[in-house]
């Protein structure tokens, strides 16, 4: 069943998060990043929205060019290559892996080897960047908003066909989630796991290629834009770099745990996922290093080193969280956590065929400090890239801002979700550790 909040949020969100993106993109191309005075101009009558929109780069053969080989190409590497990063570097988990079982009982087998994409990418745009100069490293900032209506059309396109297959050809029906609510249905996803062929999953494809293997390359593009500029790059940018660049480095390191999140074990395909990898993603997480080519900012050593460690205690919260769970999970409890044995709560669920099944809810470690302490990991780590860019503007702020309403949401919907499926064991796990993300305080 849709309550009427959710289709609210679903309705608005559907009208309005392409026109937040153009908003962010556009005031930094026409604004120099001020979120403010576009309104100013508009409200004043100095400008109206058709100067606004006739000043706004339209859609080019270029752009149409360069993204369709970026995604023809990162199809080519998730389906082509199988993995061979995990026969040479230790303790990686690439190749074909299993995924958690649907509600259906169906578990799914994955070629992991977002890695390997990652790495070859990466090699090819440093080869040109410093050898062949086919293209200039600045390629993706100088055409940001051309190649934003590429990722919008296929995001759309990409989400409309994820509801056409799931009416008419869907892989597995059983796996199906119809509510009879058409926006709800477009918004979230009627298919649980999408494919086409035996290997080409929409949901991992979509979660991290084409948008996450780019995060890095836009940001590598907007230093590169820093130099041309003004002849340097700011530490501000390099720690951007480095940040996110761990983020998106874990990200792919740790693709086989990613199977088991709740991207890919709970939600399913639709608009959210897949108009939000294509654009939302790319568009909006890198907004500091966009930020930072319009301001270039130099920060004192003392507060660059301050963020650093922000970001790193974050990212290391977030990891060894996460990492916990993992393990606790693999190895069904027989493990240690800090050292200990860990404790846990034991509990059962059905899937929808009437078969019964058993778990455990850690309730040690960071779990039992908090529900999701990897949340409040990996909001210190979002925190660490905006204050890279000083307090000027709230553009760059509205990275965490986003994070933290997604997060907080994120966190009530999977305890509702949880709730629903251990029943009276859930009650008894958040008695054990009653705090969400800050011990003490939420
Ligand atoms: P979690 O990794 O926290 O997974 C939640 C699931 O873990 C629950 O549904 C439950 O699943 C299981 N679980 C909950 N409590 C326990 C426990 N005490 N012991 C064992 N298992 C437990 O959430 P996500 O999948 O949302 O997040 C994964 C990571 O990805 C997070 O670190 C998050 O910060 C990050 N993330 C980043 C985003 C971004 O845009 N940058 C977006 C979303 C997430 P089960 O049914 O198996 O019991």
């Amino acid at each position: 069943e849709v309550d009427w909040f959710s289709l609210a949020s679903i309705l608005f969100l559907l009208m309005f998060a392409p026109l937040i993106v153009y908003y962010f993109i556009m005031s930094c191309d026409q604004y120099q990043c001020s979120l403010i005075d576009p309104v100013i101009d508009l409200l004043t009558g100095s400008k109206h929205l058709s100067d606004i929109w006739n000043k706004t780069p339209t859609l080019t053969y270029r752009a149409a060019s360069i993204y369709t080989l970026w995604v023809a190409f990162q199809v080519v590497l998730y389906v082509c290559i199988p993995d061979f990063c995990h026969k040479f570097l230790p303790g990686y988990v690439g190749g074909v892996q299993e995924g958690a079982v649907t509600p259906a009982g169906v578990v799914n087998k994955y070629e992991i080897n977002g890695l390997q994409a990652w790495i070859i990418t990466h090699v090819l745009w440093f080869a040109n960047a410093y050898y062949f100069h086919c293209f200039s490293p600045t390629i993706i900032f100088d055409n940001w908003i051309p190649l934003l209506w590429c990722a919008n059309i296929l995001g759309y396109a990409v989400s409309t066909f994820a509801m056409i297959k799931g009416y008419f050809f869907p892989t597995n029906a059983k796996d199906c989630k119809f509510t009879g609510n058409f926006f709800y249905d477009y918004m979230m996803g009627i298919e649980f796991n999408p494919r086409i062929g035996k290997w080409f999953d929409f949901k991992l494809f979509f979660n991290g290629r084409p948008g996450i293997v780019a995060w890095t390359l836009i940001n590598l593009s907007y230093a590169a834009k820093q130099q041309e500029l003004y002849g340097q790059v700011t530490n501000s940018m390099i720690l951007v770099n480095v940040l996110q660049g761990i983020y998106v480095l874990d990200f792919f390191w740790n693709e086989a745990w990613y199977l088991k999140t709740i991207d890919i074990c709970h939600d399913h395909f639709g608009w959210y996922l897949g108009w939000g990898d294509c654009v939302w993603l790319p568009y909006l997480y890198t907004l500091q290093g966009l930020y930072l080519v319009y301001h270039p900012v130099q920060l004192g050593t003392a507060n660059a080193v301050g963020i650093l460690m922000l970001g790193l205690i974050g990212y290391y919260i977030f990891r060894m969280t996460n990492h916990q769970k993992d393990l606790f999970r693999r190895t069904n409890g027989n493990c240690k956590i800090w050292g200990k044995k860990p404790e846990y709560i034991e509990c059962s669920y059905m899937s929808v065929d009437g078969t019964k099944y058993y778990s455990k809810l850690m309730t040690s470690g960071f779990w039992g400090w908090a529900r999701h302490f990897n949340y409040t990991g990996d909001l210190m780590g979002s925190l660490a890239y905006c204050l890279t860019c000083g307090f000027d503007h709230i553009l760059p702020y509205f990275y965490i801002v986003y994070m933290t309403i997604l997060l907080t949401h994120r966190c009530i919907r999977d305890e509702h979700r949880c709730f629903s499926k251990y029943g009276k064991d859930w009650k008894r796990y958040t008695s054990a550790v009653p705090y969400r993300l800050i011990p003490g305080v939420f």
